[in-house]
């Protein structure tokens, strides 16, 4: 027994209600000890095809159903989490390898979202307005699209899930979800808490399977009207030409280059606290994880110094053993794409202050670690400058001025996160305008959204919308105007006005 929380060997998928078997499988590791921790099933278009038939049956009495009352089991589900949170947080440091602390923060956002989004059953506000004419009445709602498809990436299993789920769930809709093949404990988790808290039958539907095969049936399905897509550009930008030939509605929540930016008057102390969460936390590997330190050049040495004594501090090791603060890498392929990265910057003439390295001896040696790493002299133009990394290596870039600061961290093709560190009021105001990311951060690092704001990113981070936040609702309802006539004659817009 791999752990005591492991409940079973293989997973299924769970297709109206029931758990079905798979056929073909593939193994899931513990990317802390490259131990086999599960195996999941490698699904094809049938499975999908069965869940679409399921949902689109079960969407339309769950359409019916009054949102007060969808909304109970939401409240159910997030109770369920929450006594469930130790046993969910640990599965997900299993698969993922992120610390444990970090998986409670992940579980806790899922709790966050169920309740939240089961308030949004007392509202989904639409908004009445006056009409042009007399004895007439306008209004407009929400409604349902119908069958969704979620499909979500291995770096925040849970929470992305939530805050994708809980609001297509709110509004009326029916779920496929895709989880990444990397980490599937999370989906049969919430499949039961679903499950438990009394969700009809084929409202949501898990298909487990491999992206070109499972994610690409549902992108094709005629029948899947929406796709809610979290990962990297590669998929995105392929399932967003896919849905627009046919013209399917499409949300992407892609890449990011985040930068934390300190300026001359910051308090160092504070702004390396943040940039050491934000960069060395997850091992790097979130969205909003910061991978650029623009620093004023009257600063630079001073930060890079507090950087380099404080990143030594850094407990790195298998998540689940307490005081780890550094987790591993998710797999081979990941620690090899870090590590051309650090060829790619040496070959640029970036500066290595610290890490750029594999860590193979023991205890790391069965597991996908990598030493934190710090680049100097890094110019905005360089490719570890604009592209993503994904993993704990960060780059300081010095700037001239505040003005340099805002125009080097806005030069990326990314709009994710930003933050900066400073004490003068004007440039925090000026900072918040000029910054084009869709989330900043004032003397806090790049990590840490709240799931009651928008998230999402500007420019090549995705499409314009959003997830968590009341405006994920746009991603799954359509809105419909309504009109009331009640003068008793026909009254034309436009034509009859007096
Ligand atoms: P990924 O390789 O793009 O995979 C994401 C999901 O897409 C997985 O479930 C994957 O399935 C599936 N997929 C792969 N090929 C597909 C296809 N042809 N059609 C449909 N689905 C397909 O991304 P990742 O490596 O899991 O995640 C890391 C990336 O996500 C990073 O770029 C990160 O910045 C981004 N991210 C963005 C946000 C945000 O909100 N902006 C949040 C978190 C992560 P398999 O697992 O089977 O390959």
């Amino acid at each position: 027994m791999i752990h005591p929380y492991m409940e079973q060997a293989t997973l299924r998928n769970y297709i109206n209600g029931n758990w079905v078997n798979g056929e073909k499988f593939t193994d899931v590791m513990n990317p802390a000890t490259s131990e086999k921790i599960v195996e999941v099933p490698l699904s094809s278009e049938r499975e999908v095809k069965e869940a679409v038939e399921a949902a689109k049956l079960a969407q339309k009495e769950w359409a019916l159903v009054p949102a007060p009352q969808r909304a109970e089991v939401l409240y159910k589900v997030g109770q369920l989490m929450k006594e469930r949170k130790e046993k969910i947080a640990t599965l997900l440091t299993l698969e993922n390898g992120k610390v444990l602390e970090e998986a409670r923060g992940e579980v806790q956002e899922g709790i966050d979202m169920a309740f939240y989004m089961a308030g949004e059953g007392r509202r989904l506000c639409g908004q009445t307005v006056n009409a042009e004419l007399k004895d007439k009445f306008a209004m407009s709602v929400r409604a349902p699209i119908g069958v969704v498809g979620i499909i979500t990436p291995w770096n925040f299993p849970i929470a992305i899930a939530t805050w994708k789920s809980f609001p297509a769930i709110i509004a009326g809709n029916a779920v496929i979800w895709k989880p990444a093949t990397e980490t599937p404990l999370m989906a049969t988790e919430l499949g039961k808490i679903f499950e438990e808290a009394g969700l009809p039958k084929g409202v949501i539907n898990i298909v487990y399977g491999a992206g070109e095969e499972v994610g690409e049936a549902m992108v094709q399905h005629k029948d899947i009207q929406v796709i809610s897509f979290t990962g990297s550009n590669k998929i995105g930008s392929h399932i967003a030409s896919e849905c627009g030939r046919q013209l399917k509605k499409v949300s992407l929540e892609l890449g990011g280059k985040n930068a934390v930016i300190v300026m001359d008057d910051a308090d160092l102390e504070l702004a390396v606290e943040g940039i050491i969460w934000s960069a060395f936390g997850t091992s790097g590997q979130r969205c909003t994880a910061c991978s650029r330190v623009i620093v004023h050049e009257d600063v630079k040495e001073a930060l890079e110094e507090k950087l380099l004594a404080n990143m030594k501090k850094l407990t790195i090791g298998n998540g689940l053993e307490k005081d780890v603060k550094v987790g591993p890498i998710i797999n081979q392929d990941g620690l090899e794409k870090i590590a051309s990265y650090i060829e790619i910057g040496k070959k640029e003439g970036a500066t290595l202050l610290a890490g750029g390295h594999r860590l193979t001896e023991a205890p790391y040696h069965r597991g996908y670690y990598f030493a934190p790493t710090l680049f100097t002299n890094v110019t905005s133009e360089m490719r570890i400058a604009q592209e993503e990394i994904f993993g704990p290596v960060v780059s300081f870039i010095p700037v001239a001025s505040f003005e340099e600061a805002i125009t080097v961290n806005n030069r990326v093709a990314y709009g994710l996160s930003s933050a900066i560190f400073t004490n003068d009021v004007n440039r925090v105001f000026q900072a918040q305008r000029d910054l084009d990311t869709g989330i900043v951060y004032i003397n806090a690092g790049t990590t840490g959204a709240e799931i009651h704001l928008p998230f999402g990113g500007t420019k090549g981070t995705g499409n314009g919308h959003r997830d968590s936040g009341v405006q994920a609702l746009d991603v799954f309802t359509e809105w419909k105007a309504i009109y009331v006539d009640y003068s008793g004659k026909l009254q034309r817009a436009q034509i009859d006005v007096d």
